[in-house]
């Protein structure tokens, strides 16, 4: 911790080839270093310079008389690394490596950035970069811009953390547009040392940072340690928002996939899962990361999801309800004395209920006792405003009152103010003041929404966990004798076997091998039975008309155990067929998916979603890291968008859903128990009304093959 403190707020900086020709990287970051109005130290390294930009340089850092605490590293690899060896004999506690040619270009780049981290390591010193554009702290005892971005951002309580330099340049002009305010600022290259995790607790200690805004390509150190961080983060003592833009692909893909799960996930489900987890909320654009951090920082969120629209224009409003339904907000009911109030300071063609339109001619005046009105009543948690420039708008006088209103209440008021040139007077007081203020009502209601995400993550359901009970032991011992017989994948017939000893409910299940054996079975089971093809070259059953449901009767079985075959058999004349399954028909119920995939790094990731034989048309899932308790089961469970089809839709019973969540829970375990079980798929989990749980009607398990087990 300390030790990144010497990187944000050194008392001293040495730029280690710092140079005189200006346009070189090691002029202008020891230029925006001296400009920006370092209040620390700086000196210039430079074997062949007297001085750079009129201040005394050195020809080699253990030159320096003083101590250093961070040096910044402008110099090819090679020379770079000799420049570490002088930090580590001059007792630097902070390096932030700037140049490229690293780890990126591999071979001796590579080698290099290792035996540097070596070096520092053994050291104690930390490390940012390399290749990265470098780091800025505008908070006033500090001022430091150690970057390539000329431009020093305004103080203020956002950090940044960013894996493209690129980016950084081009988000410091944006904000300087929109008057953000930064604490930290930090671009972190290859991240051969200091990596989002550590940076993500350091910030979480710093008082300054109120909001994190992340642009991640890949994590390098995720799974659960990097959820239990951001999980402290958002929601432990003092909770700070965790604001992430995530592109790219990573190195973590998923292995090859036979299962649903496995083609379903990519690294996207992954990633996905470890934000939901973490409560970090992920956006889709740079714009968006933006929008939301500007809303943020005001630091007010809405108790609950009502809102109160105050317009001057029909239009937008009406874009804003839209935005405002489809963001997970309501309009608020007025009391009976808002609406008085309201009328008695409107015009008779205004409207008095949400949203409140105070007509195109209102000055600042409606403004006021609108929003004062509406604020107060009990049933708006927040309010959205919204100005389009008309002839007797006053879009300072506007921002004023706005301003003046949101200093008396823990409400939020967001503020859309529609257009550039005519009413950047408004937006600028109201970004002085720190009210959102956004271009289009979609941002505005948008961003709104994602106030209140962040309420409902803090409020969320800690139930007690679960106490289940498995056997550990008889799952081992079948997962055991199948790889002695080397067998790897596992269909219904061992496959239910497995999930007995952790407590899922499966139906009698038995192979037939001919069709007299089938009539047999059938008549000890009972009818109606379910016949399925056994083959572990056939994965998805029913592709291969190898699935008939609800046999009647013996002709019945008879006429499909041949028909199953010589469907099987045009399907593929290759497979190996075992023969084929006889299973009671299972209870009515919703039929729902419940999958693992397994991600080096990372663990098994468990995936649940409306299951049946649409699933990847619909694609209606949701990932956890396992293990899972049971809140994250529930709220995997709610996070679908079918949820309601389970909950009652319609008329429709209720399922079991704390059945569901205990299966979640307890898959979760299986998978973390026995690592040899590489992908697991139940489709369908046959979820029935509440209080009668839930049946397992197919399964399909791959191990891992033991000599690949890693
Ligand atoms: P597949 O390999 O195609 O996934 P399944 O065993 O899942 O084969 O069977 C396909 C569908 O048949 C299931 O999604 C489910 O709707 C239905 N089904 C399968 N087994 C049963 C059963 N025992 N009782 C009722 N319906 C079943
Ligand atoms: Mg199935």
């Amino acid at each position: 911790m300390e030790r990144l403190d010497a990187i944000f707020s050194p008392e001293s900086v040495a730029v280690l080839g710092a140079s005189t020709t200006p346009g070189k990287v090691g002029h202008d970051i020891f230029q925006n270093i001296l400009k920006g109005g370092y209040n620390g130290t700086l000196y210039p390294v430079n074997p062949r310079a007297k001085s750079i930009q009129c201040i005394k340089a050195y020809p080699s850092l253990l030159d320096i008389p003083d101590p250093v605490d961070l040096a910044m590293i402008i110099l090819p690899p090679n020379i770079a690394l000799e420049a570490v060896k002088d930090c580590v004999e001059k007792g630097v506690k902070g390096i932030v490596i700037v140049s490229a040619g690293f780890k990126e270009v591999g071979g001796e780049g590579l080698e290099i950035e290792n035996r540097i981290v070596e070096l520092c390591h053994k050291a104690g010193i930390r490390i940012v970069g390399p290749n990265c554009l470098g780091v800025i702290n505008p908070h006033k005892d500090i001022r430091l811009n150690a970057s390539f971005s000329a431009r020093m951002p305004h103080e203020g309580n956002i950090s940044f953390i960013s894996q493209s330099g690129a980016l950084c340049t081009a988000v410091l002009d944006f904000a300087a547009d929109r008057g953000f305010g930064f604490s930290k600022f930090i671009s972190i290259g290859n991240k051969a040392d200091v990596d989002e995790l550590d940076l993500l607790r350091y910030l979480h200690e710093d008082l300054h940072t109120e909001v994190i805004l992340i642009y991640m390509e890949e994590l390098k150190r995720g799974g659960k340690d990097f959820i239990d961080v951001a999980k402290e983060i958002t929601s432990g003592e003092r909770p700070t928002p965790i604001l992430v833009i995530k592109s790219g692909r990573t190195t973590a893909g998923a292995q090859a996939a036979a299962s649903h799960t496995g083609s379903l996930a990519g690294t996207e489900g992954l990633y996905d899962a470890i934000f939901d987890e973490g409560g970090i909320i992920r956006v889709d654009s740079v714009v968006e990361l933006f929008d939301y951090a500007n809303a943020f920082a005001s630091k007010k969120f809405p108790t609950g999801n009502k809102i109160a629209i105050v317009t001057n224009a029909g239009g937008p409003g009406i874009v804003a309800t839209d935005v405002t339904v489809t963001s997970g907000l309501e309009l608020a009911k007025f009391d009976e004395e808002t609406v008085e109030v309201l009328a008695s300071h409107l015009p008779p063609t205004a409207n008095l209920h949400n949203p409140v339109d105070v007509i195109g001619d209102a000055a600042q005046d409606r403004y006021e006792n609108a929003l004062n009105a509406v604020i107060r009543d009990e049933n708006v948690h927040g309010a959205l405003v919204i100005l389009t420039p008309q002839s007797m708008t006053n879009a300072i006088g506007t921002a004023e009152v706005i301003v003046k209103i949101a200093k008396q209440t823990p409400k939020p008021i967001v503020c859309c103010f529609m257009g550039i040139v005519d009413v950047s007077a408004g937006v600028k007081h109201l970004q002085e003041n720190n009210i959102p203020v956004f271009k289009f009502p979609e941002s505005a209601a948008r961003a709104l929404g994602k106030l209140y995400t962040a309420t409902r993550w803090l409020n969320r359901q800690r139930l007690a966990q679960f106490e289940l009970k498995h056997d550990k032991k008889c799952a081992a011992g079948i997962i055991k004798s199948c790889l002695e017989k080397g067998q790897t994948y596992l269909g219904e017939f061992e496959g239910l076997d497995l999930l007995k000893c952790y407590g899922f409910h499966t139906l009698p299940t038995r192979l037939a091998e001919n069709e007299s054996q089938a009539v047999a079975i059938a008549k000890e089971m009972g009818y109606p039975v379910v016949m399925k093809i056994m083959s572990s070259q056939i994965l998805h059953k029913s592709d291969a008309g190898g699935v008939k449901v609800g046999l009647k009767d013996e002709n019945e079985v008879r006429a499909a155990y041949s028909k199953i075959i010589e469907n099987a058999k045009n399907y593929n004349p290759d497979a190996g067929i075992d023969g084929i399954l006889i299973q009671e028909v299972a209870p009515s119920g919703r039929e729902v998916i419940l999958g693992m995939n397994r991600y080096p790094d990372h663990g098994p990731l468990v995936m649940f979603g409306l299951g049946g034989v649409f699933v990847e048309l619909f694609k209606d899932v949701v990932f956890r890291l396992a293990p899972i308790g049971r809140n994250n089961a529930r709220r995997m469970v709610r996070s679908i968008k079918s949820f309601p089809l389970l909950n009652g839709f319609r008329g429709k019973p209720i399922t079991d859903l704390e059945a569901l969540h205990k299966h979640l829970v307890s898959l979760s375990h299986l998978v973390i128990d026995h690592p040899e079980i590489k992908e697991l798929d139940i489709n369908p989990l046959l979820v029935h009304p509440e209080g009668k749980g839930a049946t397992v009607a197919d399964v399909r398990i791959i191990l891992v093959e033991p000599d690949s087990k890693s």
